[in-house]
Order: C-alpha cells, then sequence, then structure tokens
C-alpha cells in the first residue's frame, strides 16, 4: 500500500522545510554567530524529488 507517493513523480521521501536557521550581526566588519532559532510553525512535508508538496494527516508522524 503506498498511502504516501508524491502524485508527481512516485517518491516515496519528502522532505521538510528547514525549520532552524542561524543569526549573525554584522560587529567591527564581522559576522558575530548570535544564536539558532527554531521557527515554531506547522510541518510541512515536499517531495525529495521535485518538491511536489505532499497533503497528509498529521496523525500519521511517527517518531
Ligand atoms: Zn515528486
Amino acid at each position: 500500500m503506498s498511502k504516501y507517493k508524491c502524485k508527481e513523480c512516485g517518491c516515496e521521501e519528502f522532505i521538510s522545510k528547514p525549520m532552524q536557521y542561524d543569526i549573525f550581526e554584522h560587529r567591527e566588519g564581522k559576522l558575530v554567530f548570535i544564536k539558532s532559532e527554531t521557527i515554531e510553525d506547522t510541518l510541512e512535508l515536499f517531495c525529495r524529488e521535485c518538491t511536489e508538496k505532499l497533503l497528509f494527516d498529521s496523525n500519521d508522524i511517527v517518531g
């Protein structure tokens, strides 16, 4: 059974959007690492091959 399969290309691997980013600040000609921030957002998944957005039931997310 292939419940989750890209309807465009058939790929069964999906990637999330980057949920974390690093903040750097300009100080005296240098770029200084300040901190990492996590984006609190609803999870979205996209086909690894063609980036088609996957529609999924959040109850099916495991791990
Ligand atoms: Zn695809």
